[in-house]
């Protein structure tokens, strides 16, 4: 295991090719566990580009485990300079009310939050209200919604929540965790996004790209999302949450993908265990940036004042 912290501090031993290693050389250096492969390389003739410089990265620093403290310490690092370079963090869902919020998490499942904010426009100015979706025609729902894929289930599921919230909570998007995961289709990751972002209840979403982070960053081990939102919570300060969440999965859209993470253009390689799972060519990694990062149309049609990127296309226009 590697401890980031120690290796944060003597930045001049560890990194043989900072220029390379980030947008940001100085603290490049902070990468014990590359930096301890690079000492190995260096001593090997048949690399060139290396320096038979003698090993400077002691190994038993190298590869003491990190601290449960420090590893806190790390991660509210990374949520701090998350917030930096994502000051305009939101959710990529654009909705009107926590109605609209709700039926758009429900139809993200399996597809992107941009084809979602391409179909709900339609869909939303025919059934406004729970009661005009509960008493939709279910087949004029699916051509509605069909560009999102899955969309017989997703018909059933939002006409299902919608009848329930009619019938069961007066047409209004109840406010709480226990009451919205009763409705069709709604687990604790879509309840969350409503409580974060409707209601302002702090809550942990974990997605595909908090899941992936989480375990890249050594925040947990756990594979399971419950498992993965319990162990993150006690990291991070209540009021951090929803915050949190939103930066950690712009970061996974646009930066640290699944595939390919653009590791030689991440702004916090100084603080992450997984460098060099991708990219790490600055030029190279910069062509693999998405949305605003890369210069590229955003998820959102409408997309909050302060986001830096253009908004999303309607669907059929070309970005
Ligand atoms: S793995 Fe992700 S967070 Fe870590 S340096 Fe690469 S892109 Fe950045």
């Amino acid at each position: 295991m590697t401890n980031p912290a120690k290796a944060a501090a003597k930045p001049v031993k560890a990194a043989p090719e900072p220029a390379k290693a980030t947008t940001k050389p100085a603290k490049a250096a902070a990468k014990p566990a590359k930096a301890a492969k690079a000492v190995t390389k260096a001593a090997e003739p048949v690399d060139g580009a290396a320096k038979p410089v003698k090993a400077v990265v002691k190994p038993a620093k190298a590869t003491r485990p990190e601290s449960h403290l420090a590893m806190v310490r790390r991660a509210r690092k990374i949520n701090r300079e998350l917030a930096e370079v994502y000051p305009y963090a939101h959710p990529e869902l654009d909705f009107r009310n926590p109605f609209e919020l709700l039926v758009a998490t429900v139809m993200s499942a399996q597809t992107t939050d941009l084809r979602v904010n391409q179909t709900t426009p339609a869909l939303f100015a025919k059934y406004p209200t729970p009661e005009d979706l509960a008493a939709a025609v279910p087949e004029e729902v699916e051509e509605l919604i069909r560009p999102t894929g899955f969309f017989r289930a997703k018909t059933k599921s939002i006409m299902g929540l919608a009848a329930a919230l009619r019938d069961d909570f007066g047409g209004e998007v109840p406010g709480r965790l226990e009451d919205l995961v009763t409705l069709p289709g709604v687990g604790r990751k879509t309840a969350f996004v409503v409580l974060g972002n409707a209601y302002g209840v702090p809550g942990i979403t974990v997605d595909t790209h908090f899941m992936r982070l989480a375990r890249r960053w050594k925040w947990t081990e756990q594979e399971d999302p419950v498992k993965i939102e319990a162990e993150v919570a006690g990291i991070f300060p209540k009021s951090e949450w929803t915050m949190l969440s939103h930066r950690v999965i712009f970061h996974g859209r646009r930066i640290c993908h699944a595939r390919k993470p653009a590791c030689g253009a991440c702004p916090i390689t100084h603080l992450c265990p997984a460098y060099g799972e991708g990219e790490t060519d600055p030029e190279k990694a910069k062509k693999l940036l998405k949305y605003e990062k890369g210069g590229f149309p955003g998820q959102r049609l409408n997309p909050p004042p302060d986001y830096p990127g253009r908004p999303a296309p309607p669907l059929g226009a070309s970005s």
